[in-house]
């Protein structure tokens, strides 16, 4: 099974679930949506809720909204 984030052509290790759907995402990739989620925290809680899925050519693509902009 392949990653499924966009552009990416590694092997999926981990299943990572948004909305009730389960994602295959490499370990690339799943470290970026952790550090992006540390970084986003700033104090709060922080949880997988945050992130919105975008898809994109068959793939998808996770990014955290941003509040202040
Ligand atoms: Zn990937």
């Amino acid at each position: 099974m392949r990653c499924e984030y966009v552009n990416c052509e590694r092997e999926a290790e981990v299943i990572v679930v948004f909305d009730g759907r389960a994602y295959h995402l490499c370990r690339y990739h799943m470290s970026r949506l952790i550090r992006s989620l540390e970084k986003n925290a700033k104090g709060r809680t922080a949880s997988l809720q945050d992130f919105r899925v975008k898809k994109e050519r068959g793939k998808i693509r996770v990014y955290i909204p941003s509040e202040s902009s």
